[in-house]
């Protein structure tokens, strides 16, 4: 058994999100409020993947995401793969797709949008996938490449 299967199968139940880059990992923690949950998280940060390049890992005990939660996180991590943890051994495994809207977890960042003064779902629009991720807001119909926005709350 390999180094990297033994760190992935550490939890009895959960979810494992692997090949999150470097430096990533804690953003992702913060902008889906993982840390929220009173369940036990473990962040592992600049882990070796392959020979040159780090990685990110986080793993959350006794939660299973759906996959749409799941492909929100590929704004910010497009390469993730997602572990489900049972008994201790992987029982699935995906790779996260960027989604085509991303809904109530993300903050509009115009500061003139209704959704900064209202008490309105955010809602937003994946308008280009390839040359780097562009929101396009469903209210104020802006766009804005992903590292602009900041999480709800
Ligand atoms: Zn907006």
């Amino acid at each position: 058994m390999s180094k990297n299967k033994l760190k992935v199968e550490a939890i009895e139940q959960g979810t494992v999100i692997d090949h999150i880059p470097a430096g990533m990992g804690v953003r992702i923690l913060k902008f889906f409020q993982l840390t929220d949950k009173n369940e036990r998280i473990t962040v592992g940060l600049n882990l070796r993947s392959g020979d040159s390049s780090k990685k990110d890992l986080i793993k959350v005990e006794n939660t299973v995401f759906t996959v749409e939660q799941a492909n929100q996180l590929a704004l910010f991590a497009s390469e993730a793969t997602i572990n489900e943890i049972s008994d201790f051994k992987v029982v699935n495994k995906y790779k996260v797709q960027l989604p085509d809207a991303i809904g109530g977890v993300l903050r509009c960042p115009n500061s003139n949008c209704i959704t900064r003064h209202e008490t309105v779902a955010t809602r937003f629009y994946v308008t280009e996938k390839h040359t780097g991720t562009t929101l396009k807001c469903h209210f104020c119909e802006k766009s804005f490449q992903t590292r602009l926005f900041s999480e709800l709350n």
